[in-house]
């Protein structure tokens, strides 16, 4: 008999394509999927049951786009000249930062980076992982720590010529061998990734993308993140950095570019033709410095675009709140985007990136059961269908999440995880950074 469980009482956000909303609602899960939810009360029992009285339920969060091993860094005092622009912050942070990283450190960053997502209600990243010096088998040790905590995650090696070619081949070797999961129930798999633009031949390119297509796996590429990479481009090939793509054969319906802070139109009608995403990455993209991607363009032209944390700050509510005011103050216009887009940014829209939108992001019969139950006792007013999405984007933060679960499986139980303790995945993050550091 599969286990059964029953969420009931709740004030249920489906963020399905209708906006579905049951106040007082259940939601009923079997095995790792979802079985039925609707208004009022359920029929029949279940193995165990949750009270959701005064809480909101909602899809769990997906993060677009992140880097696991940013989190080692958190505290560490680096001793270099401050970088004054987005290709310094490279060559003087995380550059250096990957060389170090190792098989260990990999492990230790997916565990306790996925341990803080899980714990702020996201249920799914999409993560790339660099390091030229810990290639062979590190997607494995990635998803192992993702693992050891039930987050479901897709991982890539990020491929890069920036040191050698044949390093950027081992890259893409590293992808391929991996292919997923098989020990994970289905928790970890595969999508391919290249660095950028600017660190890559043309070659390496159309290698991954046909890989990628071999496989049948989404590709991601960090795009016009920083003016070096369109200037590389515009300079080496008379092209902006979409235009190049495109050349390439990277965009098409599984293609997420990152960032895409410094495209035209031009370039956004191309992505849009090609039915490619974004992953928008508002709060790393004002501590790089780098400017603001041009987002409302994109949502008029249709463009999925989902929400990252780029390796920095894991809240999803955080990167919510920022994407919701970086729009509005670039633009001069506080009605340009509003907290139902943002919310569809963080479910549905960047489930859609990926191919995902039929297993996750919202609420539905037949999906996989990744779900958040936030706590409403903190909130300050009353708390209806008609104020919850306001509420999530306004009032919520990782703070008030109290159950968390992925696969039908509950990971974190009264704001702790389950699978592994808290202290534990301290334990092991501070060991690997503290002699991470020491090598830096
Ligand atoms: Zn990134």
């Amino acid at each position: 008999m599969p286990e059964s469980t029953l969420i009931q009482g709740g004030l249920i956000v489906t963020g399905d394509s209708k906006g579905t909303i049951y106040p007082g609602g259940y939601l009923r899960i079997e095995d790792n999927q979802i079985a039925d939810l609707g208004k009022g009360k359920p029929k029949g029992k279940a193995d165990k049951v949750i009270d959701a009285k005064g809480c909101v339920v909602i899809p769990g969060l997906i993060t677009a786009h992140t880097h696991l091993y940013g989190i080692l860094l958190r505290g560490a005092s680096l001793n270099i000249e401050p970088p004054t622009d987005f290709a310094q912050i490279l060559q003087r942070v995380w550059w250096p930062l990957d060389e170090t990283m190792n098989l260990e450190d990999a492990h230790a960053s997916a565990l306790s980076a996925s341990a803080d997502m899980l714990r702020n209600g996201s249920t799914f990243f999409a993560d790339t992982y660099s390091g030229p010096n810990s290639i062979e088998g590190v997607l494995d040790s990635v998803a192992d720590g993702s693992n050891r905590v039930g987050m479901r995650s897709m991982l890539a090696f990020e491929m890069t010529e920036r040191d050698s070619v044949e390093i950027g081949h081992r890259g893409l070797e590293e992808n391929v061998r991996f292919s997923g999961c098989a020990k994970c129930g289905g928790l970890a798999s595969l999508m391919m990734s290249i660095h950028a633009s600017f660190t890559v031949t043309d070659e390496l390119i159309q290698k991954a993308v046909e890989e990628a297509q071999r496989l049948d796996v989404p590709i991601t590429i960090h795009t016009s993140e920083g003016l070096v990479d369109l200037y590389h481009n515009l300079e080496r090939y008379g092209e902006r950095t979409v235009e190049r793509l495109a050349r390439l054969g990277v965009l098409g319906p599984k293609t997420v570019l990152a960032h895409c802070v410094h495209v035209n139109s031009k370039e956004l009608d191309l992505i849009a033709e090609h039915k490619s995403s974004v992953a928008h990455n508002p709060m790393s993209n004002m501590l790089n410095a780098v400017g603001t991607a041009p987002v409302p363009g994109m949502l008029e032209r249709g463009i999925p675009v989902g929400l990252g944390n780029d390796g920095w700050i894991y809240d999803p509510f955080e990167n919510m709140r920022c994407a919701l005011t970086v729009h509005r103050l670039e633009n001069r216009d506080p009605s340009i985007i509003g907290p139902d887009d943002i919310f569809k940014m963080a479910t549905l829209d960047g489930a859609r990136c990926y191919g995902l939108e039929d297993q996750i992001g919202s609420l539905e019969p037949g999906k996989l059961a990744d779900i958040a139950v936030l706590d409403g006792t903190r909130v300050p007013t009353p708390l209806t269908p008609d104020s919850v999405i306001g509420h999530l984007i306004n009032t919520f933060g990782g703070r008030d999440v109290a159950h968390v679960f992925v696969n039908g499986v509950q990971v974190v139980k009264d704001r702790e995880l389950t699978l592994v303790s808290d202290e534990e995945v301290s334990k092991i993050s501070r060991k690997a950074s503290e002699k991470l550091w020491s090598r830096l």
